[in-house]
């Protein structure tokens, strides 16, 4: 019996656990001392109350024998896809329902989609990102191409057409830099992937914190995309779903490979391995899309762009370069004075008593770079951006 070796090369993720260990033992050493947290990359206020009166109401179906559901369908329920494809007909996307795939949370899918790929696919992932896409790649024994980000390129790297990549992963808005395509370079890369026949696995996770009507919110608002990319989407930080767990996945008709519609294949996985996600969370989900339930989470995502931007003027009245928090929850900054980004953290916690999230552990081209996040209470965020001025 012989283990999936590749699980070998993965490394100790380590960043968050070492981050709490080195709080922890700064409140041991300092007890009393009052610690902000803007490192958290998890929502803090609680589901609008439209989601909450339709679960309630799936609840009391399912204890009804007449209104009791079982399995439902494994693509998701009809009523929740419409709703979907209703949310993208707004954005001028028009989708049939069926390229809808309801799922558990983006995280699933980013992970499972590789089944439908071959093993020998050379696959692209910017450097910093959000580490699932690294990780499941590796554990599934890929090679993977690294784009680098930095000040330069303001954390959005670009096709390079002397590299060759089967797939390839873009996060816009992105965790954890909060940088966004615009339409001009997503566009280049629709471009490349169509060029070079590679599938664009797109993250759109935070494209509800998108403000500017003039950046894509999905891929698919770039021509061409329908044929070259799959998107993934999330009601986690859209709604505050991250602990009801909720996700979408769009896989259109178009988009063909090796004369097999992803589509498809799929659908196949999914009604292989997956059963679907539970009505009364379907239920919830919709209420979100629902004129009142959009009002509601997007007072939300409205108090945490406050939030963003509060952090966002502080750090330009500092002079500290940094992307992000106009167009998302998150905002990269350069460590001052030439900080790593472990001494700032370091620094931040000792002499202002904050918390945030070192680049480094992003990925290499994060060192010397810095996450806060906007998803903190609004008195803390204050606080801590009083204390953050004297850091430098
Ligand atoms: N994609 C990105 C870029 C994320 O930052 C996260 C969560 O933090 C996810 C996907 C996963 O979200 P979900 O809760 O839908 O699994």
């Amino acid at each position: 019996m012989n283990i999936n070796e590749n699980y070998r090369n993965l490394q100790d993720s380590y960043l968050f656990a070492l981050v709490a260990k080195k709080v922890n033992e700064y409140k041991a050493r300092n007890p009393g001392k009052e610690i902000i947290s803007l490192g958290i990359g998890d929502v803090t206020l609680p589901l609008a109350p439209a989601v909450i009166t339709a679960m309630r109401s799936a609840v009391e179906e399912m204890g009804n024998a007449a209104t009791f559901r079982g399995y439902g369908d494994y693509q998701g329920y009809p009523f929740l896809r419409e709703a979907v494809c209703g949310y993208y007909g707004k954005k001028g996307v028009f989708l049939d329902d069926v390229e809808v795939f309801i799922g558990d949370g983006a995280k699933s899918d980013l992970g499972n989609i590789l089944d439908i790929f071959s093993p020998d696919n050379t696959v692209l992932i910017p450097d910093p990102v959000y580490p699932v896409y690294v990780d499941t790649n590796i554990m599934a024994g890929r090679s993977i191409t690294y784009m680098r980000g930095n000040a330069e390129n303001e954390f959005l790297p670009l096709p390079d057409s002397n590299i060759k990549a089967d797939i390839i992963y873009l996060c816009s808005p992105n965790n954890p830099t909060g940088a966004v395509y615009d339409k001009r370079r997503l566009k280049l890369w629709v471009d490349y992937a169509l060029e070079h026949d590679a599938v664009i696995l797109f993250d759109s996770a935070y494209e509800a914190f998108v403000r500017d009507k003039d950046l894509p919110t999905s891929i698919y608002q770039i021509a061409g995309a329908k044929r070259c990319a799959i998107e993934f989407c999330s009601l986690s930080k859209t709604a505050g779903f991250t602990g009801v767990r909720c996700g979408y996945t769009v896989i259109p008709h178009e988009l063909t490979r090796s004369g097999s519609p992803l589509n498809t294949l799929w659908l196949r996985r999914q009604t292989t391995k997956f059963n679907g996600v539970s009505y009364i969370v379907q239920r919830g989900a919709e209420a979100a899309f629902s004129a009142e339930g959009y009002m509601q989470i997007k007072e939300s995502v409205d108090y945490y762009m406050e939030n963003a931007r509060l952090i966002a003027d502080a750090l330009s009245a500092l002079g500290i370069w940094f992307v992000g928090g106009d167009n998302s929850p998150y905002i990269w900054l350069c460590c001052p004075g030439g900080m790593s980004s472990w001494e700032y953290f370091d620094a931040l916690l000792s002499r202002a008593n904050v918390v945030g999230t070192p680049g480094v552990g992003f990925g290499a081209s994060g060192e010397g770079f810095f996450r806060l996040t906007a998803f903190g209470d609004r008195l803390d965020v204050k606080m801590a951006l009083d204390r953050i001025g004297g850091i430098r």
